[in-house]
């Protein structure tokens, strides 16, 4: 059985990515829990060398709860595009290059499918994906992954959100995650599908699934 936090447990959240910290402490809020961001605590941003988001998302967390000496949940996600065969995947934060400019790698998304001539209204078939990892000091791990499911969008739609959510439509919505309000957007989105099966298992939130 998945080890839970109790309420009021300081966990921090082990990732740089503001938009990223901004959705998780959005998710964590009603839980009672004390909450810390990696940048806040000036940890390091260990190198992400895994072949998954799983793998990923345990590198970061392990990275924090032992750099911390306390529990740590990160998110390691990205977009998987069906005609580039998954890309950018585990490589979506790289494909904004050092800027981190998601104009540049969403125009980057647009060209490849094009280029490839696959791009047919309404649009590329693609999902988000986000694996989530509690990771505690003494090493024990819990890893829950959530995914939705949609297509691309050309031009970019909305300045809300954050990488490429201005680029992507869910299944059975009209507007893209960059025009949602940040509400509806937790109601379906990849992260808070994975922070349902988390909250379930480790916040003891009904029975897992
Ligand atoms: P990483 O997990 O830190 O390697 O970065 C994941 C990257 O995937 C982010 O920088 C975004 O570009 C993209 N991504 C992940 N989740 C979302 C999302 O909810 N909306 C838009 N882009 C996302």
């Amino acid at each position: 059985m998945t080890r839970r936090l109790v309420q009021g447990t300081r966990l921090v959240v082990a990732s740089h990515n503001p938009g990223k910290v901004r959705e998780i402490l959005d998710l964590v809020a009603p839980h009672g829990l004390s909450v810390v961001s990696a940048a806040e605590l000036q940890l390091p941003e260990p190198e992400e060398t895994g072949a998954t988001f799983a793998e990923n998302a345990r590198i970061k967390a392990e990275a924090a709860a032992q750099g911390a000496g306390l529990p740590a949940l990160s998110d390691d996600s990205g977009l998987e595009v069906e005609a580039l065969g998954g890309a950018p995947g585990i490589y979506s934060a790289r494909w904004a290059g050092p800027a981190k400019d998601f104009s540049v790698a969403m125009q980057r998304v647009a060209d490849e499918v094009k280029q490839r001539g696959s791009w047919k209204e309404p649009g590329p078939r693609a999902n988000f994906t986000a694996a989530l990892c509690l990771a505690w000091p003494d090493g024990e791990v819990a890893l829950f992954e959530g995914k939705v499911y949609g297509h691309l969008v050309w031009p970019p739609r909305g300045t809300r959100g954050f990488g490429y959510d201005p680029m992507f439509v869910a299944d059975g919505h009209a507007l893209s995650f960059g025009e949602m309000e940040p509400y509806a957007k937790h109601a379906i989105s990849h992260r808070a599908r994975a922070f349902q099966r988390f909250a379930r298992a480790c916040l003891g939130e009904g029975a897992a699934g």
